[in-house]
């Protein structure tokens, strides 16, 4: 072992499968003393495994892992590692002070009580008068807080940061990005996994290009720049038939225009989104820019006021969740999830269902969308996670709606999965609907869309023809052009400069 490796964490060839999914595949890292070492990477490339297989929540099937030189152990990993996840890993029905306490009893009558050090964590974290509150009745930033303060309150010597700021204002966030700094000018190790670009550019040392579970590249501090890390994020992907990409044709008939478009909550504001028959839209942004919430508004899934023209109905439209166990019956066969959504057209008068109808609908279906399945009463966890989100899209499209709407279509789908929903989705354009898509990848935009709808904190910051691209790079950096100024780096503490 080299002298640096002994000094820092040292990841070598670790290897984790789900099945046939290989989410890491023998990945080498390393993180250094008194760094944040960035990680960025497309959804399902592997920063969260990576993240659980440090902290300890998932065992990796093969590889090594140490930290200052000893060997990894589960002592070691609850003791030196802790761990800020996105969605905070707490227990809701506990109050504030009891989960910054919880795992720390010192027997199984005797309750833990605040110390000291306890209470100036929750006080600089603003959460002191929040410490009696019952977890699960605070909003989620609250949550989020609690989450961190019970990773920094833990005297440990690496931090993990998944997505920890998804759900914070822009203050927030930048105090933890200080706390992350003052960690790391401290000698602490830490790691952050975002898909925000311009926050690893403006607070990462290094970032680790994560792509199908191993280390793509790493870039040195001098190097990274939002643009840089856009186009390192596309370049080597498997390109889509070109027949697929951009092309609509044809005049042009607006499907739906909103106005002075609101989030009831405030996650967006005074849009103005226009869609059009037969094309592709993608709006895109990173988590907590609004954009996933627009989306969900046109599906009626958020509530959002303005105007909106047509008005139309949920009925109108159909929607395909993020997350698949939203979309599908996990319980239910892969024929009954492929035919469900349409049960109204194909039960008799008195309820029951047609089941030939019902079959054939299902055999279209699976043969439309290229199905992997051995049989179609197979239950749908049978399925790989592409063939599952083929289920999900296609029992939305057999709806036959004008306006399709998409929330992330191909999360953590493999490739020759996610070729296909490009293709059925182009297919179905074609025929004068609409599709509506939310996405965080720029090599998805360039793909599939037609057009791109740029969301940034709430508001549009411009609009692109993805038909004038030639390459999914420089659109990465059109759309990274576009975001950027919206985060300022932050003053660094003493010892921290550059
Ligand atoms: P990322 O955090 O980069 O989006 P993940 O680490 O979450 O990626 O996932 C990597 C791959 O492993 C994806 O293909 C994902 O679908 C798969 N995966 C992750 N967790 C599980 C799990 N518990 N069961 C099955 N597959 C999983």
């Amino acid at each position: 072992m080299t002298a640096t490796a002994a000094a820092g964490v040292s990841i070598q060839h670790v290897v984790k499968r789900y099945g046939d999914t290989v989410a890491l595949a023998g990945l080498s890292l390393q993180v250094e003393p008194g760094e944040i070492l960035g990680v960025a990477g497309p959804n399902g490339a592997g920063k969260s495994t990576l993240i659980k297989v440090l902290a300890g929540e998932v065992r990796p099937d093969s590889g090594t892992i140490s930290v200052r030189g000893e060997p990894w152990t589960a002592e070691l990993g609850t003791h030196r590692i802790a761990v800020v996840h996105q969605d905070p890993q707490l227990f809701p029905n506990l109050t504030v002070a009891e989960n910054l306490l919880a795992g720390r009893e010192p027997s199984r009558t005797r309750r833990p009580h605040l110390q000291q050090a306890d209470r100036d964590m929750l006080e600089e974290t603003g959460l002191l008068r929040y410490a009696d509150h019952v977890l699960g009745d605070l909003p989620l930033a609250l949550q989020q807080r609690t989450e961190i303060a019970r990773a920094l309150v833990r005297n440990a010597d690496v931090f993990l940061f998944d997505e920890p700021n998804s759900a914070l204002t822009e203050d927030e966030s930048e105090e933890l990005f200080t706390r992350m700094h003052a960690l790391a000018d401290s000698g602490r190790m830490v790691v952050l996994v975002t898909h925000r670009l311009p926050e690893l550019a403006a607070h990462a040392d290094r970032v680790a290009v994560i792509v199908d579970g191993s280390c793509r590249t790493i870039l040195a501090r001098a190097e990274l720049s939002e643009e840089r890390l856009a186009r390192e994020l596309v370049v080597g992907r498997v390109a889509v038939a070109t027949d697929v990409r951009a092309q609509r044709q044809g005049a042009d008939v607006t499907s739906l225009l909103l106005e002075n478009w609101t989030h009831a909550s405030g996650a967006f504001h005074d849009i103005r989104l226009s869609l059009t028959r037969g094309e592709i839209v993608a709006v895109v942004g990173v988590e907590g820019s609004g954009g996933r919430e627009l989306v969900r508004s046109v599906a009626h899934f958020e509530k959002a006021s303005g105007s909106r023209e047509p008005a139309g109905t949920a009925d109108e439209v159909a929607f395909v969740a993020a997350d698949r166990a939203n979309s599908l019956f996990d319980n239910l066969s892969v024929a009954e999830n492929l035919y469900i959504r349409q049960s109204a057209r194909i039960r008799t008068r008195g309820g029951l269902l047609k089941r030939r109808e019902a079959e054939t609908l299902a055999s279209e279906a699976r043969r439309d969308f290229l199905v992997k399945t051995a049989a179609l009463d197979m239950p749908i966890r049978s399925l790989s996670g592409g063939n599952q989100q083929k289920v999900a899209i296609a029992s939305a499209l057999a709806l036959d709606p004008d306006l399709v709407v998409l929330e992330e279509p191909t999360r953590g789908v493999d490739v020759s999965s996610k070729a296909e929903i490009y293709r059925l989705l182009r297919a179905f354009a074609k025929r004068d609907r609409t599709v509506l898509l939310y996405c965080t990848e720029d090599s998805e935009v360039f793909d599939v869309a037609d057009r791109a709808v740029v969301i940034s904190r709430g508001r549009t910051v411009g609009e692109l023809d993805c038909t004038s691209f030639t390459d999914a790079e420089s659109l990465a950096g059109e759309i990274a052009g576009l975001t950027t100024g919206v985060v300022r780096p932050v003053a660094r503490t003493a010892g921290g400069a550059r």
